[in-house]
């Protein structure tokens, strides 16, 4: 195996053992989520500088003033988007790092990943590339409009925070779909999951989350 990928030092099967403990200890159950993570290198989403860092459960630069999630949040928004078993297809707005599509990418059959900066969007296409992700589909656009070709999607997950539920995602939706989205202002947002009934929207809210927020437009 690529020592790369393998790892040593801090990026160790022993260390990223370590994050998957402390997810456990904070309430992550699905054991699909878990067994995804301790097998997905984090430290080649970030910069080689924090590589050191990646098994901390972190939020960490990447460059252009945006974040990879904490492993806590990947965690939990992707036990949320599973909960009633595994989505076939599923949008992710803000692919950033490519971290959340690489957790995704192996629980369900395609993953639609939609970025509005095209350094960041190439920079995840390599990794997908070089760790074998081939049902991941990527776009360079402005997620608020989703991804209407592809869509309805069983699942819509949203990594960065808009102030309010935006409606064309939830139009996106197929029946019996669910949108996992962090909502509100810079600062703390509600984290959110609508489920679709028909015309109607089930809509919980869940934890306090940090995100950074959804912008208009790409870069
Ligand atoms: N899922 C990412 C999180 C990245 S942070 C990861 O695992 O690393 C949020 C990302 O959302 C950033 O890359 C940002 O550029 C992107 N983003 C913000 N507004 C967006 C929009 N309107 N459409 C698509 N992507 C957006």
């Amino acid at each position: 195996m690529n020592v790369d990928i393998q790892g040593i030092g801090m990026t160790s099967q022993r260390t990223r053992d370590r994050l998957i403990r402390r997810l456990e200890e904070h309430g992550i159950r699905n054991p699909d989520v878990l067994a995804v993570m301790r097998d997905t290198p984090r430290h080649l989403f970030v910069d080689e500088a924090l590589a050191s860092r990646a098994y901390e459960d972190t939020a960490l630069p990447i460059g252009f003033r945006q974040t990879i999630s904490q492993p806590y949040i990947v965690a939990r928004m992707t036990e949320l988007l599973l909960e009633d078993g595994i989505p076939d297809t599923v949008l992710e707005v803000g692919t950033g790092s490519g971290y959340q599509a690489a957790v995704l990418a192996p629980l369900v059959r395609q993953l639609y990943s939609v970025e509005r900066n095209a350094d960041l969007l190439r920079q995840a296409e390599q990794r997908f590339r070089q760790l074998k992700l081939h049902n991941i589909a990527t776009r360079h656009a402005d997620g608020h409009l989703g991804w209407p070709e592809k869509s309805p999607f069983d699942g819509i997950i949203v990594t960065a925070a808009p102030a309010t539920l935006p409606e064309e995602l939830l139009r996106q939706l197929g029946e019996g779909g669910r949108l996992v989205v962090p909502v509100g202002g810079a600062g703390s947002q509600d984290l959110i999951r609508v489920t679709r009934r028909g015309d109607q929207f089930e809509q919980e809210t869940l934890d306090k989350v940090v995100f950074v927020p959804l912008v208009q437009g790409k870069t």
